[in-house]
């Protein structure tokens, strides 16, 4: 079985290793526009930050090494042109000759992610923008700071990548302002988390312009619509990504309402002999099967467990999502998993919650912490729905173990009988999530 993949970070090389353990007979090969394979992209921020000092640690196996170990045709700066569904095959360039061939295929696969959205400002001119999804945008965030020592900038988004972006410059001693048209930063979060990361924010001396956007830029001078102005030394923009969805759609594959590639449970798109994993597909949403685009890093390695098993022979199938996700911000950590309150009522879907805010364990031990954690539940069911906590330490754990309750459709009462390990190091006899079960008793 002769297996084409297109894109070469996070779930091109994931799928690919885990073809050649599935499929040992398979002939792979794999194309990337990036000059790099699968490096680890959610660390950058940190290395900006300067907690990860030697970048080259993001960096996997080389494309030789790869290859040679796993018999895998690597074909880096090669761009997928084209697919032609009929003859199956697809057109590639190769970015440093320039020359165009032909390479045929028996199954294809697509890991295209996405590419930064850069906003239109008027008057950019000589105001540096950078933006954060390749190793050389880190590069170029990184040259820029240890060239030039801004003093300022100014980070537009306050979502999962804006907030990692802002305290790293921070971390840099840069002076940083966050601009967000939203009312708050983090908004996939119930307001009550969402606020409790902005004090984080605000405590660490990063600044804010909510429910604002640059209206105009003059010099170094960021005129706002609201009024106000600020210079800055540059500007980080993290407004999401734009799904590489092109090639996709030439091909008449299904693009659904997430604008995401519409894939089955097993990651098939509308062409069978062609998947799609990563932050391009369309997946479905855990509790409503509605479509869902998930754009993380959990789901494109479970994505190519999903199509090894199917190529060979042994199929499972990808459940719905429940975007499960954590981040780290100074000295707390945020997570959540499932609905927030805001998707539970756009769904139309009655819930209560359950909040349990105190110590993270016992309040005798010298490192306790504090954690404030919400649970949604279902009002006639009482099934779990989403949680969310932000807090000092073992915020993963507790929203880890709900998770689990969810795929496990326990109700919010069993979350009290839960038999967690307790040691006054880490929790308290009973826990955050024993004790958010007994409160909606
Ligand atoms: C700064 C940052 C921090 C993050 N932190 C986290 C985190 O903490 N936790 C988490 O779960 N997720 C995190 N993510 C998200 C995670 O990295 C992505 O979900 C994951 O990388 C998506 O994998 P992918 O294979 O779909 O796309 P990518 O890893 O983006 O790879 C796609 C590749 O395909 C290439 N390509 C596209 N079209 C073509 C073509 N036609 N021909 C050849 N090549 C092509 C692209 O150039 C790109 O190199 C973070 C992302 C960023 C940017």
């Amino acid at each position: 079985m002769k297996i084409v993949i297109v894109g070469a970070i996070a779930g091109g090389s994931t799928v690919a290793a885990q073809i050649r353990r599935a499929v040992p007979d398979a002939e792979i090969t794999l194309f990337g526009r990036d000059p790099l394979l699968g490096y680890g992209t959610c660390g950058m921020p940190y290395v900006i930050g300067g907690l990860i000092e030697d970048k080259s640690k993001l960096v996997g196996s080389s494309p030789e090494k790869f290859s040679e170990q796993r018999d895998i045709n690597v074909q880096l700066k090669h761009d997928v042109l084209s697919i032609n569904r009929d003859n199956k095959t697809v057109e590639v360039r190769n970015m440093e000759t320039g020359q165009t061939f032909t390479e045929s295929y028996d199954k294809l696969i697509l890991s295209p992610g996405g590419t930064s959205r850069i906003p239109d400002l008027k008057g950019l001119g000589d105001l540096p923008l950078f933006t954060l999804k390749s190793f050389k945008e880190m590069e170029e965030i990184i040259d820029f700071i240890d060239r030039e020592k801004p003093q300022s900038c100014a980070v537009i988004g306050g979502g999962f990548i804006g907030i990692e972006l802002a305290e790293n410059f921070a971390l840099r001693g840069i002076k940083t302002t966050v601009i967000e048209r939203n009312e708050r930063i983090m908004n996939i979060m119930d307001p009550e988390i969402s606020e409790v990361l902005g004090k984080e924010m605000t405590d660490n001396n990063v600044e804010f312009y909510f429910e604002d956007a640059i209206e105009r830029i003059e010099d170094k001078r960021l005129i706002m619509k609201n009024g106000g102005n600020l210079e800055v030394d540059f500007i980080a923009a993290s407004l999401g990504i734009d799904l590489n969805t092109q090639l996709a759609v030439e091909a008449g594959l299904h693009i659904g309402p997430t604008k995401g590639i519409v894939v089955n449970s097993f990651m098939q798109t509308n062409d069978p002999d062609i998947y799609t994993i990563g932050d391009a597909a369309e997946c479905k949403d855990w509790f409503t099967g509605k479509p869902k685009n998930v754009k993380l890093a959990w789901h494109v390695h479970r994505q190519s467990f999903i199509v090894a098993r199917h190529l060979a022979g042994n199929p499972v199938e990808m459940n719905g999502l429940l975007g499960s996700t954590i981040t780290k911000l100074f000295s707390l950590t945020a997570a959540m998993t499932g609905h927030s309150a805001k998707s539970l009522s756009d769904e139309g879907i009655e819930f209560d919650t359950s909040v349990y805010e105190g110590r993270t364990n016992a309040g005798y031990y010298p490192d306790h912490g504090q954690i404030l954690l919400r649970i949604h539940y279902d009002r006639e069911s009482r099934l779990v729905l989403g949680a969310q906590a932000v807090g000092d330490k073992g915020i993963d754990k507790r929203i880890d173990v709900i998770a689990t309750a969810i795929m496990g459709k326990m109700t919010i009462d069993d979350l009290a009988a839960l038999e967690l390990c307790y040691s006054p190091a880490y929790s308290s006899p009973k826990d955050p999530v024993n004790m958010v079960g007994y409160k909606a008793e």
